[in-house]
């Protein structure tokens, strides 16, 4: 697979093949049309007023479309450049460009069947795929498209909140199938023993009262249904969710972060103590595969062994996985049947890519192993609109056992069985309703094109890696930068899980962080939008701000490198920083190295701007 033929390319090198594609969907479109019932009546002919007027029409039609075009030229980011070095965003792969407009013309909408027999079939196809590459069985899994990580994780709060008060609806509806159980207990019946219990609820026909015996019917009880662990690296969409979902915001607890960003886990299991001690349920845990700040990928693997420790204790709470950044990056360690290659492997095979080990040394074998245990969590997001260099609005929603949709569906989901005979209904299945087939068809050209083991995606979220490891080697090798009489230090917060870089500058000798603060403040400016529009930028980063009230005292750590004394922290309580995530592939390639002397360079002039 050649990455720079994935690509329209920074140049549109691709120019011929992308046009020729345009015409030929185009073409194809405007025949489909024709040979609907070719005999039907055409358009009326014009009379001469009737002309004038259709001109009129067109005219403005074209009016408008120059318009958007200007507006999007002058307000649009260049993500397709090597210069780009901000959010989550890139070029996306022409497959699914191509793809995504191809479909638009024929706009099908997945929410029914009957609106999208074309593309309802692809969003179950890539929602199997993306099971199998976090490694669930694709037979039993459940996968489908969101629109985007943020309603993914509202489905996954949604499914563990609705399938946890399922043991109490059974013991109200058939109380000989859970026995003598009290509140703990049932707070405490694992999810896949619920699951069985709900098929003997089928068998005897009592689906719909035990469902309407429980939380999607009755509400939150009071008490509520427990604590929802999420680390301090969260995304904000989890603190939405509690609301959204009626948990309450008060039920989310935060677990603190290592020095590393990743979760603490025996911090992990000193909360879940304190909790089982009050008797409080677990309701559920997040862990992080690729945080949105940071890119800290949090070690799942010693997640899952603690849960199987205290499953022996009769304690159990639900794993869920928010890989909406990181999850394509699991392709990286599958062969091309799918199996999980062993670690001397993986490191082997990139180095063959022309990649010194000694630089880089990805992955760490604590990534390897979070990376692994993903197939034993209960749900996980994964964005395709992220590392699967899909347009937006493409998220996707993962859970291993498909027989959990009977807790939210509003049709039993059982139909499903039958699929052939009962064609799929999502809207039945799934939090949104209408939802652009286009986007599914996106996902699955993406994945016709660029396979999900380490030859296809690997190889090219494997060369974003290796960008981010040069850029941020380069930041380390250029820790001082003088500029006059004045020097200046940048320090990384970390060194980066996957491919985002972390960085603050500060002047020598500075101890105040409200000045360092405003430094970075300032650099961002230069190279953000802020300073007029991106396409005149050297380079365009992103920025976000590390506070106390997020992440505790644990950015202190980062501020003591840059010589700020704990003091200031204590008065500041947050740090400013500047982020970079590398989803380009680009700068991995030779002909691309000496941008990162650019980007030194563009830097100092800029901090000689504010000198
Ligand atoms: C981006 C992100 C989300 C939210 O996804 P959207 O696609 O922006 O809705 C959730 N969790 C993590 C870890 C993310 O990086």
């Amino acid at each position: 697979m050649d990455i720079n033929s994935l690509f329209l390319g920074p140049k549109s090198e691709n120019e011929e093949f992308f046009r020729d594609m345009l015409q030929f969907m185009v073409n194809d479109h405007i025949g489909w049309r024709k040979y609907f019932h070719p005999d039907d009546a055409s358009l009326p002919h014009l009379d001469e007023d009737a002309r004038k007027e259709k001109k009129e029409t067109l005219d403005r039609t074209r009016e408008a479309l120059l318009e958007l075009a200007a507006n999007l030229q002058v307000g649009s980011v260049p993500w397709f450049s090597p210069r780009y070095l901000g959010h989550m965003t890139t070029d996306t792969l022409m497959a699914s460009l191509l793809g995504y407009m191809l479909t638009l013309l024929y706009n099908p909408n997945n929410c029914a069947y009957e609106a999208s027999p074309a593309t309802t079939p692809m969003e179950i196809e890539v929602g199997r795929q993306l099971a199998a590459m976090v490694g669930y069985d694709p037979l039993k899994a459940w996968g489908h498209i969101t629109s985007g990580g943020t309603v993914a994780n509202y489905e996954a709060m949604w499914i563990a909140r609705n399938l946890r008060s399922i043991p109490f609806a059974i013991q109200k509806v058939m109380p000989g199938l859970m026995g003598e159980m009290n509140h703990w207990q049932l707070s405490n019946v694992p999810g896949p023993k619920i699951l069985d219990l709900l098929d003997q609820v089928k068998t005897s026909g009592k689906l719909e009262e035990v469902r309407d015996a429980s939380v999607r019917s009755l509400g939150i009880p009071a008490g509520g249904m427990g604590k929802w662990l999420v680390p301090q690296s969260k995304h904000y969409s989890w603190v939405k969710a509690a609301d959204i979902l009626g948990i309450g915001q008060d039920q989310l607890e935060f677990v603190k972060v290592k020095k590393d960003y990743r979760m603490d886990v025996g911090h992990l299991k000193h909360l879940i103590d304190g909790l089982i001690n009050e008797e409080t349920p677990v309701l559920g845990v997040v862990v992080v595969i690729g945080t949105t700040e940071e890119g800290a990928v949090d070690e799942l693997d010693k997640v899952i062994a603690l849960r199987q420790d205290y499953e022996k204790q009769n304690t159990w709470f639900h794993i869920h996985v928010d890989a909406a950044y990181g999850g394509y990056v699991r392709t990286a360690f599958l062969d091309e049947n799918n199996q999980f290659l062993p670690y001397g492997q993986v490191k082997s095979q990139y180095l063959a890519q022309g990649f010194d080990e000694s630089d880089t040394a990805w992955p760490e074998k604590s990534v390897y192993n979070a990376f692994r245990a993903m197939a034993a969590a209960d749900s996980i997001t994964v964005d395709p609109h992220k590392m699967g260099y899909v347009p937006y609005a493409a998220g996707a929603i993962l859970l291993p056992d498909r027989r959990a949709l009977d807790t939210i569906s509003y049709f039993a989901a059982y139909v499903f069985e039958k699929e052939e005979k009962n064609p799929m209904l999502l809207g039945s299945y799934i939090m949104e309703g209408s939802k652009a087939g286009a986007v599914a068809a996106a996902v699955w050209t993406a994945h016709r094109v660029v396979s999900l083991h380490a030859g296809g995606y690997g190889k090219l979220i494997r060369n974003s890696i290796e960008g981010a490891y040069r850029f941020y080697y380069s930041l380390k090798t250029n820790p001082v930068i003088k500029i006059l009489d004045k020097e200046y230090h940048v320090h990384c917060l970390c060194k980066p899980d996957i491919n985002i870089v972390i960085y603050a500058f500060n002047q020598k000798g500075n101890t105040s962080l409200k000045k360092m603060n405003e430094l970075n403040q300032k650099i961002y400016e230069k190279f953000s939008y802020r300073s007029g529009p991106v396409y005149a930028s050297d380079y365009i980063m992103s920025k976000t701000s590390l506070s106390y009230e997020e992440y505790g005292d644990r950015p202190a750590l980062f501020t003591h490198a840059l010589g700020i004394p704990h003091s200031e922290w204590e008065k500041e309580q947050e740090v400013f920083v500047l982020r970079s995530c590398i989803m380009t592939p680009l700068l991995a390639q030779s002909n691309y190295s000496e941008y990162w002397n650019v980007f030194i360079a563009s830097l100092k002039d800029k901090l000689a701007e504010l000198a």
